[in-house]
């Protein structure tokens, strides 16, 4: 298996809307909404937020009638803002009613969310299965089968619980779940398959909330599918417990080229917005060089040398700005994605990593002349210094992407 992380595993490509994921394609960042879909204002104001930051596709849960009525005009009202961004319905126990009650809305979505694990219990789970794969079929949608280890199917456990009772020497029980999870997905998928949809309009994902126990499903999973696969640690948690532990997993896959979309189930901090599921699944991608999303800032952790604060608010300040600015000069500026920004706090490693960066400013340490010299592709170009440095350099970086990069630099 390759160890590069550009390399992705071959898998099907699957068209949701303008964007595709697998077959080849970049790794699709996506998103979901966490307002209630029934609050029109609120959803498209929310999807807007993602898809500015980044987000590829945006997910919305449609649980009732309600939900499913405003899914059309949610469409509508993001197509009104300029807004293209493909719509992902999730659904659980009644999605087979909706979709069927509310055509508006299976057309409006570009792709179904279906978990096995909540289609329907006993004899009524094939027959509501299938209502949900036909409707895909109708509106020639994909579908995920998203089948996640909190909600799995308990007839598939149950099924392989006894198979694994009969072996001369059984399986621990987590080795067993986990065949569940997988078993579960593959069987969902064949069965879709049996049912008319096509393979390229299946993407599979096996959501685990452990980060070696989801390691391990994808990568059997890899091994004995060519589905694209939607990646993610589910219930990854709150704060850098949910980062840390959605990077850790997602990094192993990624780098031996598992994993076709991704999405970063972080529980939102009080207060925090909902588009830092969106910031952290770009600079998993980032970092790892598997795509490119906002130019990277540089910066050193500071240390005894930078008594003040200025170069921490310096460095916020100025990631802060170019993610900003990217929504327009994503437009404008093609490949400014790529620039590297440093931003370092005193003369040690300052003109160094300066110098390295496409622009970079180094400030002045303790017992250092208060100046900051800016480099630009590593020459020194102007030296900073009294109250302004902040909005100067900003005003730079600024003129440096209008005359490298985009129309600007063929101008
Ligand atoms: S560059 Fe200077 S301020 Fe930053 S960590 Fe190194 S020595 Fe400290």
């Amino acid at each position: 298996m390759s160890t590069s992380p550009l390399r992705r595993k071959s898998t099907l490509g699957v068209k949701v809307g303008h964007i595709q994921i697998g077959g080849g394609a970049p790794v699709v960042v996506q998103s979901m909404t966490n307002t209630a879909t029934e609050d029109i204002q609120g959803s498209v104001k929310q999807v807007l937020a993602l898809a500015r930051s980044g987000s590829e596709l945006v997910r919305l849960t449609v649980n009732t009638e309600e939900a499913a009525k405003a899914i059309p005009e949610i469409r509508e009202k993001l197509h009104q803002q300029g807004c293209k961004v493909p719509l992902v319905g999730d659904f659980h126990f009644n999605g087979h009613k909706l979709l069927a009650k509310y055509p508006a809305c299976a057309e409006a979505l570009s792709k179904y969310r279906i978990n096995p694990g909540n289609v329907g219990r006993g004899s009524k789970r094939d027959p509501q299965f299938a209502q949900m794969i036909e409707m895909a079929c109708r509106y020639n949608k994909p579908v995920r089968i998203g089948v996640n280890w909190g909600s799995l199917d308990q007839a598939v456990l149950a099924r392989l619980l006894d198979e694994n009772a009969r072996l001369p020497n059984p399986k621990d029980l987590d080795e067993v779940m986990r065949e569940a999870v997988i078993t579960s997905a593959l069987e969902s998928a064949a069965k879709a398959q049996e049912l008319g949809l096509a393979a390229d309009k299946i993407v599979i994902s096996c959501k685990m909330s452990g980060v070696q126990e989801l390691i391990a499903v994808y990568q059997a999973l890899a091994k004995r599918c060519n589905y694209a696969l939607h990646l993610g640690l589910t219930e990854a948690g709150i704060g850098t417990k949910g980062i840390v532990a959605s990077t850790a997993a997602l990094a192993v896959l990624l780098q031996q080229g598992i994993g076709d979309t991704i999405r970063i189930s972080l529980t939102p901090e009080p207060g925090a917005s909902r588009t830092k599921e969106v910031v952290v699944a770009q600079e998993i991608l980032q970092t790892m060089g598997i795509r490119s999303f906002t130019p990277m800032v540089i910066s050193c952790p500071g240390c005894g040398r930078t008594t003040s604060d200025y170069f921490q608010r310096l460095a916020q300040q100025i990631q802060d700005f170019l993610r900003e600015k990217m929504p327009q000069w994503r437009e404008s500026y093609p490949g400014v994605e790529e620039m590297h920004v440093a931003v370092m706090g005193c003369v040690v490693n300052g003109p160094g990593e300066s110098k390295n960066a496409n622009i970079g400013i180094s400030l002045p340490g303790t017992g250092e002349r208060p100046v900051a010299p800016v480099y630009e592709d590593g020459q020194k170009t102007v030296t900073l210094k009294g109250d302004r440095i902040a909005e100067e350099f900003q005003a730079i970086v600024e003129n440096y992407v209008a005359s490298h990069y985009g129309q600007a630099k063929s101008a």
